[in-house]
């Protein structure tokens, strides 16, 4: 796998990417065929919404077991 700099935005991306994970730009790979770049910039959008939903849905599972664990501790003592 190399890293290359995304022609729209210099992020660094997979030369296996089919599209940047920053801004959805169509990767190398996809070059070859008419129908990919549309549907790598659909599925780059996807994945980073996919973890940045991942992201904050996993802080917050975080923080509900955390306050549930410290309540337990404080009120079974
Ligand atoms: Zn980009």
């Amino acid at each position: 796998m190399v890293l290359v700099p995304c022609p729209a935005c210099d992020h660094r991306v997979s030369d296996k990417a089919f599209a940047c994970p920053s801004c959805g730009h169509p990767g190398s790979q996809s070059d070859r065929h008419g129908l990919v770049p549309a549907l790598g910039r659909v599925a780059g959008t996807y994945v980073s919404a996919n973890a940045i939903t991942g992201a904050i849905l996993g802080s917050v599972m975080f923080l509900s077991v955390a306050a549930v664990l410290i309540t337990l501790i404080l009120t079974h003592r």
